[in-house]
C-alpha cells in the first residue's frame, strides 16, 4: 500500500501542527510521501508565508527595503526550529536567498521558498529524506508537467526511507524555477501520487473534507463521504473550493482516490473522491443529492429575434461577441427566439456596454435587455440519474417558499441541475433544498 500525504499550509504553521503531522505520518507505514505547503496563519492576524513572500518580491521590484517582513519569515522558521529542537542551517539557507535576491532572482524563486524551507524541517523532523521539487517536478517549457521525466528523475533520487518534497512548484528544462497557480501543492501531490501509483492520495487540510452546503449558511451542515470526480469538478467550478481544480487530473487518469482528512481532527475519515462511488454507495446509500454549492452575481443578457432560430449561426454570432471581448460565458439558455447569455458580472463590468453595443450592431435582435443580481445554485448528486421527480420535487419547493426561479438548466448526465435565482433569495434558497432533501431525508433513514 502506498499513500502520499500532502499537508496544506494551515497543517505546518508552526511547531504545534508539525507535531500532528508527524503522528499522522507515524500512525501508518504507508504513508512515505509526504508533500508540504509552506508555513500557513497561525491565526487571523498572522499572514502565510507565501503571501509574505510576495510582498517582499514586490518590495524588491519597487526599491523599497524588504528587510522587515523577510525578517518575520525568518522568524517564524527558527521558532519552529527551536521548538522541535531541529538542526537544519537555516542561517545558510537564508543567506543564500539573500545572496540571489541581491542578485536579481525572479518571483518564482523567492516565492517558492516557503514551500522549500517547510519540507527541509518537515523532513528532519520526520526523520524522512528530502528531495526538492526543483529536481523531480519537471516541467516543459509550454508549462505543462512532463510526468514521464517526472517519474524518471523521481525513481533516481529514491531511496528506502520516506521522503518529503516541498509542493507549489517544479523547474524549467534549464533548471529555472517554475511556481504553480496558488493552492498548488494539491498539484504536486496528485502529480507524486500519479506518478508513484499510488493507492490513495491523502490531502491534510483544516476541514474534514467536503461539506453538502456552505457552512455560513447552514448551521452544522453534514459532510460528504464519498463524492465522484465529476461531481466534485461541478461542486468546484459553482464554489466550494477545498482542493486545487487542476489537482484532479493526475490521479483521475490512474483511478487514484483522493481523500481529504483533517489534521486537527485525524479521526474523522474526511471524504473520498473517486472515480466511481458505486462500491461505497452499496454499503451506505448516499442522498439524492450530494452538494448544493452556488454563486451570487451574474448577469443575463438576453436577446429577442423572431425567427432568429432559423437563422443557421446564429447563436455562434452571439457568442462570438463575447469571445471577442474575452469575457467567458456560464451557460446560454434558450427558447424558440429567445437567447440568454449568462455570464459573471465582474467579467463583463468592464464592457457590458461595447458588448451591447456590438450585439446590436451585428445581429439587429428585435429587443435586448439586461438583467444582474442573478445567483447560480447547483445542485449536484449522482443519485439523481433516473430518479423522476427530482427535478419536480425541487422547483416545487421553491414555489412553496416563495422563491422565484428566473433559469433552470439541467445538463442529459442528470448529474446537476443549475437554478437561477435572485441573489436576495440565495441563501434561504439553499436552505430550504438542505432541509427538504438532506435533513428530511436523514430523519426518515
Ligand atoms: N503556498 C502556496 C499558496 O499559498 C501553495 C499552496 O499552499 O498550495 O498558494
Amino acid at each position: 500500500m502506498i499513500k502520499v500525504a500532502k499537508f496544506g499550509g494551515s497543517s505546518v504553521a508552526n511547531a504545534e501542527q508539525f507535531r500532528k503531522v508527524k503522528k499522522i505520518i507515524e500512525s501508518d507505514s504507508a504513508r512515505r510521501f509526504v508533500v508540504s505547503s509552506a508555513c500557513g496563519k497561525e491565526s487571523n492576524e498572522d499572514h502565510k508565508v507565501t503571501d509574505l513572500l510576495f510582498l517582499c518580491e514586490a518590495h524588491v521590484r519597487f526599491g523599497v527595503s524588504y528587510e522587515p517582513i523577510f525578517q518575520q519569515i525568518e522568524a517564524k522558521y527558527q521558532r519552529i526550529k527551536d521548538e522541535l529542537g531541529l538542526k537544519t542551517d537555516l542561517k545558510k539557507e537564508f543567506d543564500a536567498i539573500r545572496s540571489v535576491m541581491k542578485r536579481g532572482m525572479s518571483t518564482d524563486y523567492l516565492v517558492s521558498r516557503g514551500e522549500y524551507l517547510t519540507s527541509k524541517l518537515l523532513a528532519e523532523y520526520l526523520d524522512y529524506d528530502f528531495i526538492d521539487a526543483a529536481d523531480v517536478i519537471a516541467f516543459r517549457y509550454d508549462g505543462e508537467v512532463d510526468m514521464e521525466r517526472t517519474q524518471m528523475l523521481l525513481e533516481e533520487r529514491m531511496k528506502e526511507r520516506g521522503i518529503v518534497i516541498p509542493g507549489f512548484y517544479g523547474a524549467l528544462p534549464n533548471g529555472v524555477i517554475r511556481i504553480m497557480s496558488r493552492g498548488g501543492s494539491d498539484i504536486t501531490g496528485a502529480i507524486i501520487a500519479n506518478v508513484v501509483q499510488a493507492d490513495v492520495y491523502e490531502n491534510w487540510t483544516d476541514v474534514s473534507g467536503f461539506l453538502v452546503a456552505d457552512p455560513r449558511i447552514i448551521e452544522n451542515p453534514m459532510g460528504i463521504p464519498c463524492i465522484n470526480y465529476n461531481e466534485l469538478r461541478e461542486m468546484s467550478y459553482m464554489g466550494a473550493n477545498v482542493l486545487h481544480d487542476d489537482a484532479i487530473f493526475p490521479v483521475k487518469s490512474r483511478n487514484i482516490p483522493i481523500n481529504v482528512r483533517n489534521t486537527n481532527d485525524p479521526d474523522n475519515p474526511g471524504t473520498l473522491i473517486m472515480a466511481d462511488c458505486s462500491e461505497a454507495d452499496r454499503i451506505n446509500p448516499p442522498h439524492c443529492i450530494t452538494g448544493i454549492t452556488g454563486k451570487r452575481d451574474f448577469t443575463v443578457i438576453t436577446l429577442v429575434k423572431m425567427h432568429a432560430s432559423a437563422e443557421v449561426g446564429f447563436l455562434r454570432r452571439i457568442l462570438s461577441v463575447f469571445e471577442d471581448y474575452k469575457v467567458s460565458v456560464e451557460s446560454v439558455p434558450t427558447t424558440v427566439d429567445t437567447f440568454s447569455v449568462i455570464v459573471a458580472t465582474e467579467q463583463v463590468g468592464h464592457c457590458l456596454y461595447d458588448i451591447v453595443g456590438k450585439l446590436k450592431e451585428t445581429l439587429k435582435p428585435d429587443d435586448l435587455r439586461i438583467e444582474d443580481r442573478l445567483a447560480l445554485i447547483a445542485v449536484v448528486g449522482r443519485a439523481m440519474k433516473d430518479q423522476p421527480g427530482m427535478s419536480g420535487r425541487l422547483l416545487s419547493e421553491f414555489g412553496s417558499h416563495q422563491i422565484n426561479i428566473k433559469i433552470i438548466n439541467q445538463s442529459s448526465d442528470e448529474l446537476s441541475i443549475v437554478v437561477g435565482v435572485h441573489n436576495r433569495d440565495f441563501e434561504n434558497a439553499i436552505r430550504c433544498i438542505y432541509d427538504r432533501f438532506i435533513k428530511e431525508e436523514e430523519v426518515t433513514k
